[in-house]
């Protein structure tokens, strides 16, 4: 792999040389993802997506980078910032969001629910391999009739019976499903009513994902709809430290902050794409960046991401310090995802007729952003939270 050296603070993207407040050794792990995602991941990814396909003979080089579980500390895990974590991501998504989604539900939620909710055996057993993605992890909470509405209660249902919990009920969406190793199943225990975790191996009987298909949308992730039936499960798969809602909420607080650096890399890959695009494209015989109206939509663009970066920076370091709470993260979710729809939208309309050619990828960039935009906590869901932090008034119902 290649590694080009020159200060990250010079990039395009990164206006107000954001990238200088990290170390050198941590800004190398950034050149080092880049180069990954560079040279490794766009050459190939059109090709994935257009067949809604994953991308499987990337996984030894994403392991090589040694970036799983980056921010946990203990079980082999790097032990690195959550600002550095979510730079990361800002780097996946700078090339592609699909990639960064799978690095977010495998990293972030499926090793994040062990990390947080897991008895130190647990840990223990996953969470080495994991980080070294010989087990790749998935996150189930989401059912086809309980989306935003999760924590008012599942109906995925989980039984005891001895020392073992028989699942019954459906999950969909879940990333990594389809060939997880792992799956995390956030199901109601029919007994006290509470919301507890169960990590589901791969071929368990009665545990059935199908693959969804035709998304218009990150189509490289692999989206599952999940069917359990009398799936039975040994209470040592039980996550020992998950007791109710709130515990599945802690991961969610967790990797919000992820999603909206990954809002951020896409707003920034589009917006280096299209940049690129201005300096080169010629009509009336000059380069369209040379015309106030384009350089207009570049410096749109170019606020939006430096506002959104400078907000998730400073959430991140909050994060870092233990004084982050849900709405700081639902505040910087809702608002960077935001910005980033309005960039991918000026760069698709930049680039006019092959902003919607695959071949120069920001069409990409913009159906990609859909997900995002409605994942891990839709922007309405996310207001609401922020509204009854600053208002004392909950208005979800
Ligand atoms: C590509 C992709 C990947 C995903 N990966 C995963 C995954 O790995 N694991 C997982 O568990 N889930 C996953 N999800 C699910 C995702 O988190 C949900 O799509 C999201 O929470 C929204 O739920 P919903 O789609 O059912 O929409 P709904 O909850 O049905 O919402 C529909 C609309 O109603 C609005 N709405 C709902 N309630 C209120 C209210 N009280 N007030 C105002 N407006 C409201 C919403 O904001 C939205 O606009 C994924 C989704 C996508 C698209």
């Amino acid at each position: 792999m290649s590694v080009v050296k020159k200060p990250l603070s010079t990039d395009k993207g990164d206006f107000y040389h954001i990238n200088a407040i990290l170390s050198e050794e941590d800004q190398d792990l950034l050149f080092r993802v880049r180069a990954f995602m560079e040279d490794e991941v766009a050459p190939i990814i059109n090709q994935y997506w257009i067949r809604e396909e994953f991308p499987h003979q990337i996984i030894p080089g994403l392991a090589a980078l040694n970036i799983a579980g980056l921010a946990y500390h203990g079980y082999a895990c790097p032990g690195k910032s959550t600002l550095l974590d979510g730079m990361m991501a800002r780097e996946m998504a700078r090339v592609d969001s699909s990639i960064a989604t799978f690095m977010g539900v495998h990293s972030g939620l499926a090793m994040g629910s062990i990390y947080l909710c897991g008895s130190e055996e647990q840990k223990q057993q996953w969470l080495p391999s994991m980080r070294r993605f010989e087990k790749i992890g998935a996150f189930g909470l989401t059912e086809p009739e309980v989306g935003s509405g999760a924590s008012g209660g599942l109906m995925t249902i989980a039984r005891r019976e001895g020392n073992t919990w028989i699942l019954n009920g459906q999950k969909k969406w879940i990333g990594n499903a389809t060939f997880s190793d792992v799956t995390v199943i956030w199901a109601r225990d029919v007994e006290d009513n509470q919301v507890k975790g169960f990590l589901v191996e791969k071929g368990t009987p009665g545990f059935r994902p199908e693959k969804m298909k035709d998304k218009i949308a990150l189509r490289v992730v692999q989206n599952a709809l999940i069917t359990m039936e009398d799936c039975r499960v040994p209470e040592a798969n039980r996550l020992q430290r998950a007791n109710s809602f709130k515990d599945t909420a802690a991961v969610l607080r967790m990797t919000r902050a992820g999603v909206a650096w990954e809002a951020v890399g896409c707003a920034r890959g589009a917006y280096e794409l299209a940049l690129k695009y201005a300096q080169e494209r010629q009509q009336f015989g000059r380069p369209i960046g040379r015309f106030q109206l384009v350089q207009d939509l570049l410096v749109r663009m170019l606020g939006n991401i430096t506002a959104s970066e400078c907000m998730v920076m400073r959430l991140s370091q909050m994060q870092d310090a233990g004084i982050m709470s849900d709405e700081h993260a639902s505040l910087a979710k809702a608002f960077c995802t935001v910005r980033m729809r309005e960039t991918v939208g000026y760069a698709r309309e930049l680039l006019a007729g092959n902003g919607i050619l695959l071949d120069h990828h920001v069409g990409r960039f913009v159906a990609d952003a859909e997900a995002i935009y409605s994942y891990e906590g839709t922007r309405e869901m996310n207001s609401l939270i922020v509204g009854r932090a600053i208002t004392g008034f909950s208005a979800f119902v």
